[in-house]
């Protein structure tokens, strides 16, 4: 059936505020079922093969150029090895055995040989051919693509400027986008706190999420328009609603030049109290746009980039020179480092997280780096030798329980004796603090605040954990809001414990940023509020406009309501003047 190509409204959830139109790019990843039969022609069968090999091979040192050329030659490496797998013998004579002999066609014989090679090299004990199934498997699957007539589509084939479509993106998805041909994002799945939204923010771009699986028929090129603040995608728009939408974006963007200008000045209330507004980077690249936004210092390193899309874990020295990367940049303002923070939906091939049926309630972060000592001291070493001159703070993810924060704190003392013991010099002291994003940390903060010296609250996690509505299942994104008075009295608990010990507190959930959020946790007295990088002019904007007396009073009234819907709503509905 012939697809209709008039203007069509997706309603979504909006994650990352602006006004984008562009091709669409649809990356699906596509679960392609075998077709399994019986051949009388063997020879056409191999002509078939020999043909699919081909055509792949010549995707893949296209990609190999590209790579190279791009992204550097990590990356064009893997795509050398998968060249070479194709011209693998054994491989080769399998796949051709089944087809002659056992009269298999050549999906069926292709893929069989794939997955005894992929699991023969899982079976080894080492970590490096372990990873290298993954290789396996996906050059398996690009010539069974090929072999069913299926388009390709794969993030690295982004050659111009579009909006990418996906059902979601994890964080190694996003890694093999060329982020300078992306001028928005919509899913099908995900909350607004979702890494889609997360890695929108840090872009600067308009992003929508929870679109609904519909959003995925659009095709490669159809015409989009997106408002990530109203939450919506129109394919195919007319001349009135383009015209509309360039009115909005001009507007929006006259605004937001208005605010950067302003930017690099204090966050002070009109009755003079000021807080700290810094902000939530994922890799060195960002720290430098985090400063030209105003931000005074870092307030959440994701040390994530280091980890992911990679044969191995970095080493110390490689740590060292990313962590010298940003304090460089950010000379000696505070930069606090959250340690290695995977699992949930975030996957490491060479770890070997193994199948959890509720991983964001599973084998995550600290948890892991606890039981894998090699893995978190090599990052604390790094750490400790990146700390002299800095105003470097480290921080753990996902504390549960208090002894969690012991043992940490054991790991970073003797990173911190080897080190010296090996003649690196070290800062004399530095700040060690904890996220609260589980709601046991946020019932004990008493307890805790008198093991650390700050807190930053993770929102995201601590919304997800405290509503139990996962943070990437649209499904659920309608329960998982911060500005829910569950979570907000959490804050306000933490703050008043905290406080009460003498220690400071930071956010740095997607709530820092939120336009209703800000008000709320001022008058509640946060003191640091971290966010992504392009919200900092705009949140400056928000604080400068109120006294801290009537945020205090907008505070006391919100956590006496009953919904967030109904919070947000007061917040709108009480601005000041
Ligand atoms: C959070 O949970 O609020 C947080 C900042 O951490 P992440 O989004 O990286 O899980
Ligand atoms: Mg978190």
């Amino acid at each position: 059936m012939a697809r209709e190509k008039t203007p069509h409204t997706y309603p979504g959830i909006p994650a990352s505020p602006g006004i984008s139109r562009g091709p669409a790019f649809v990356y699906q990843v596509q679960d392609l079922s075998v077709p399994r039969r019986q051949i009388q022609d063997s020879e056409s069968e191999l002509k078939r093969l020999e043909k699919a090999i081909t055509i792949a091979s010549e995707q893949i040192t296209s990609l190999q150029t590209k790579a190279e050329t791009e992204t550097g030659t990590e990356e064009a490496a893997i795509f050398e090895a998968h060249a070479l797998f194709l011209q693998d013998p054994t491989l080769i004579t399998a796949v051709h055995e089944a087809i002659e002999e056992q009269r298999l066609n050549a999906e069926a014989a292709w893929i069989d040989a794939i997955e005894v090679n992929a699991s023969n090299l899982e079976a080894l004990e080492d970590e490096y051919f372990q990873a290298r199934a993954a290789d396996v498997r996906d050059v398996g699957q690009r010539v069974l693509r090929i072999l069913l007539g299926v388009e390709e589509s794969d993030l690295t084939d982004l050659t111009t400027p579009s909006i990418v479509i996906a059902r979601d993106l994890t964080p190694s998805d996003t890694v093999r986008l060329d982020k300078s041909l992306v001028v928005g994002f919509c899913t099908a799945e995900g909350g607004p706190t979702s890494h889609t939204a997360i890695l929108a923010k840090a872009l600067g771009l308009p992003a929508v999420v929870g679109l609904g699986r519909s959003i995925l028929d659009l095709k490669h090129g159809d015409p989009l328009l997106i408002d990530g603040s109203r939450g919506e995608a129109i394919a195919f728009p007319d001349e009135k609603t383009i015209q509309e939408f360039e009115t909005r974006r001009m507007k929006i963007e006259a605004q937001a030049l208005a605010e950067l200008e302003t930017a690099h000045e204090p966050a002070m209330t009109t009755d003079g109290h000021q807080v700290e507004m810094v902000a939530n980077i994922g890799s060195p690249q960002e720290a430098q746009i985090a400063l030209e936004h105003g931000a005074e210092g870092i307030g959440l390193l994701r040390t994530e980039f280091l980890y992911l899309e990679r044969r191995e874990a970095p080493n110390e020295q490689e740590q060292l020179a990313a962590y010298d990367a940003i304090l460089d940049v950010m000379e000696d303002r505070p930069v606090v480092v959250r340690t290695i923070d995977v699992g949930g939906d975030k996957e490491l091939p060479y770890l070997d997280l193994g199948f959890e049926a509720n991983p964001f309630l599973g084998w995550r972060a600290i948890r892991m780096s606890l039981d894998k000592p090699d893995l978190f001291k090599t990052q604390l070493r790094a750490l400790w030798r990146a700390s002299p001159g800095h105003d470097l703070r480290i921080m753990f993810p996902m504390i549960a329980t208090l002894d969690e924060v012991r043992r940490a704190q054991e790991f970073l003392q003797e990173a911190h004796d080897e080190v010296v013991a090996a003649g690196h010099e070290v800062a004399g002291r530095i700040q060690v603090g904890i996220m609260v994003e589980v709601p046991s940390v946020a019932v004990l903060a008493d307890l805790f605040a008198r093991e650390v010296d700050f807190f930053s609250i993770g929102t995201n996690d601590l919304t997800q954990y405290t509503l139990a509505a996962e943070r990437t299942n649209e499904k659920v994104a309608h329960l998982g809001d911060g500005c829910h008075p569950a979570v907000l009295r959490q804050i306000h608990r933490v703050l008043e414990a905290a406080h009460h010990e003498g220690i400071w507190v930071g956010l740095c959930g997607e709530l820092a940023g939120d336009p209703d959020g800000v008000p709320i946790l001022l008058g509640l007295g946060l003191d640091e509020f971290s966010m992504a990088p392009s919200s900092i002019p705009h949140a400056k904007t928000i604080i400068r406009s109120w006294s801290r007396s009537d945020a205090q009073s907008l505070a006391t009234k919100v956590l006496d309501l009953d919904s967030a819907e109904a919070v947000r709503e007061y917040v709108r509905s009480n601005q000041p003047e």
